[in-house]
C-alpha cells in the first residue's frame, strides 16, 4: 500500500451534535480522504454527557426513567434528521442494545464500575451515528469501540490512569490490522481494564484518546475540531479584546493546559508532545479559517513545510512569546 498521511481528527460534541455540525464533519472527512488516511475520534453529543453524569448520580428510578428519555430521545431525533429511513432502523436497533444495557446498569448497586459504564454511554451511541451518516455520503467508514485499544490501570496512588505502553501495543496493533481505505470512527473519553471493565478517562478526555491514537498510530497531525476557531487568550465570550493565538509552541501549551489555562484535559497534550505531533485547533463552522496551530519546538520532517508555512503567516497576530523568540 502506498503511504499516506495519516491525520487523527477529532470532532467534540458540539461538532456531532446537530445536523448541520454532522453534515460539515461529513465534508471535511471527505476532503481529508482525498489527502491522505483520516482517522476520526469523537465525543459524545453536546449534553449528553452531562445527562450521564446525573444519570449516575441519582438515587430515584423516576428520575433516571426521564434522564434515559431524554437521551433516547436526543439520538433518535438527530439520527432520524440525517439517516435514510434503513439507515435509522439500523440504528435504533443499535440504541435500543445500548440504552437497554445502560437502564441496567442505571439499576445495579452503585460502584465504580457502574459509575464508568454509565458515563461511556455517550460515546458508543455517537460513534455509530457519524459512521453510518458517512457511510450513507459515500466513505467507507466504520464505528470502532476503543474499549479494547485504551489500556486503563489502577496506579499506586488507587486512580485509573491509562498505560502507555499498553495503549500504544495495542492500538498500534490494531491498525495495522485494519483495512486501509476504511475510515474508523473510534469512541474517545473510554478504555477498558485487564479484565474488560469499562473505565472513561475523565471529563473532556475525547481529547486525550485522539492524542494517545495519534501517538500510537504514527499520525503526521492531530486537528481538533470544535466550535471555536482556536485557542484564544481569554475566553472570547467573556473579555472583550481577547485575541486568538495563530500558533503556539506545543511546549507551552502542554505547561499551560497542565495549569489548567487551557480548559483541555489535563493530560490531552502528553503523548502528542513526546511524538512531536503537531495540534490544530479549528473550527467546523469556518474551516477555511487558520485556527490555532501548536507545532513541537523539534519539527518532525513529516510537517516541516507545512508548519513553515502557516509559522510566516504567523508574524501578523497573537504570537505566543516564546513561539515569537523560536521564529
Ligand atoms: N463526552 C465526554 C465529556 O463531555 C468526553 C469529551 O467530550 O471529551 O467530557
Ligand atoms: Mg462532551
Amino acid at each position: 500500500m502506498p503511504h499516506s498521511v495519516i491525520k487523527v481528527l477529532k470532532f467534540g460534541g458540539t461538532s456531532v451534535g446537530s445536523p448541520e455540525a454532522l453534515i460539515r464533519l461529513v465534508n471535511i472527512v471527505k476532503g481529508e480522504s482525498k489527502a491522505g488516511r483520516p482517522v476520526v475520534v469523537v465525543s459524545a453529543l453536546s449534553g449528553v454527557t452531562d445527562w450521564l453524569v446525573a444519570l449516575e448520580k441519582s438515587s430515584e428510578a423516576q428520575e433516571r426513567q426521564g434522564i434515559i428519555r431524554k437521551i433516547v430521545r436526543r439520538h433518535i431525533e438527530l439520527s432520524r434528521l440525517v439517516l435514510s429511513h434503513e439507515r435509522h432502523a439500523a440504528y435504533l436497533e443499535h440504541l435500543a442494545e445500548e440504552i437497554g444495557g445502560l437502564t441496567d446498569l442505571a439499576r445495579s448497586v452503585a460502584g465504580e464500575f457502574r459509575s464508568h459504564g454509565i458515563w461511556a454511554a455517550g460515546e458508543l451511541l455517537s460513534a455509530p451515528l457519524v459512521a453510518s451518516l458517512l457511510q450513507q455520503r459515500g466513505v467507507l467508514a466504520n464505528a470502532v469501540n476503543a474499549r479494547p485499544m485504551i489500556r486503563v490501570v489502577r496506579s499506586n496512588a488507587g486512580v485509573w490512569v491509562v498505560d502507555r505502553n499498553q495503549t500504544r501495543a495495542r492500538t498500534e496493533s490494531w491498525f495495522a490490522h485494519s483495512k486501509g481505505d476504511e475510515v474508523p470512527v473510534i469512541t474517545g473519553y473510554i478504555g477498558s481494564t485487564e479484565e474488560g471493565k469499562t473505565i472513561t478517562l475523565g471529563r473532556g478526555g475525547s481529547d486525550y484518546s485522539a492524542a494517545l491514537i495519534a501517538e500510537a498510530i504514527g499520525a503526521s497531525k492531530f486537528d481538533r475540531w470544535t466550535d471555536v476557531d482556536g485557542l484564544y487568550t481569554a475566553d472570547p465570550n467573556k473579555v472583550a479584546g481577547a485575541g486568538r493565538f495563530l500558533f503556539l509552541l506545543l511546549e507551552d501549551a502542554t505547561t499551560w493546559n497542565e495549569a489548567n489555562q487551557l480548559g483541555m484535559h489535563a493530560h490531552a497534550f502528553e503523548p502528542v508532545l513526546q511524538a512531536c505531533i503537531p495540534v490544530h485547533v479549528r473550527s467546523t463552522r469556518f474551516p477555511q479559517g487558520d485556527g490555532t496551530l501548536i507545532l513541537p519546538a523539534r519539527l518532525p520532517h513529516r510537517v516541516e513545510r507545512d508548519a513553515r508555512s502557516l509559522m510566516a503567516h504567523a508574524q501578523k497576530t497573537h504570537v505566543s512569546q516564546t513561539a515569537a523568540k523560536s521564529l
